[in-house]
């Protein structure tokens, strides 16, 4: 299977090699048209202004809609969460609007910059641990009706889905532990 990591900017080939591990085969996406070749997209942690601007540069807004209403599965963390919400906050900044969450920004606050916590995963009605790093990480304030809740760390929602699109709060590509990868990738396969 061939997927895709979004390469601007930020931590992709800590994506790619967890992808790796499963067998999948890795692009590094940096051009729109590298889009049509692939059939999952992780868009990855970074700093969402700076991502805003490169997407500008690079035309990427229009090509990422159609890549998602043309039924590719998308997984965006941190910073890529942030891209994909409806809604952000703390300041509002534009974004793709393909998950009905809005997020806030840098929301865990100075002290708590970077963290690490356990959380849990729950994906088929039982939960199981998962270690979770957060990295001036986006808090997410509101789900919408159709949005499923993956995972939760100290009383937030910190994974979403809704239909093809994950978000995370955290960054799972800096933990040896691949569920969330799994999951995306069982996503695509099943899609
Ligand atoms: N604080 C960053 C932002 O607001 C996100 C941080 C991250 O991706 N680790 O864009």
């Amino acid at each position: 299977m061939r997927v895709g990591v979004l390469g601007l900017q930020g931590d992709f080939e800590a994506h790619g090699k967890m992808l790796e591990q499963f067998g999948a085969t890795v692009q590094i996406v940096k051009k729109p048209d590298q889009l049509t070749e692939i059939a999952g997209l992780v868009i990855p942690g970074g700093e969402s202004s700076t991502l805003i601007h490169l997407m500008d540069r690079c035309d990427f807004w229009q090509p990422l809609q159609k890549f998602a209403n043309d039924g590719g599965v998308i997984l965006g963390t941190c910073a890529g969460m942030i891209l994909l919400a409806a809604e952000v906050l703390n300041p509002p900044q534009k974004c793709l609007g393909l998950i009905d969450v809005t997020v806030e920004r840098n929301s865990y606050g100075r002290q708590r910059e970077s963290f690490e916590s356990t959380g849990s995963f729950c994906a088929n009605g039982h939960g199981v641990p998962l270690h979770m790093v957060f990295i001036r990480a986006p808090r997410i304030r509101r789900t919408g009706p159709t949005v499923e809740n993956l995972a939760t760390c100290g009383g937030d929602c910190v994974l979403a889905r809704q239909d093809r699109v994950i978000v995370g709060a955290f960054h799972p590509e800096l933990t040896d532990d691949p569920t969330v990868h799994r999951y995306f990738l069982n996503l695509i396969g099943t899609n």
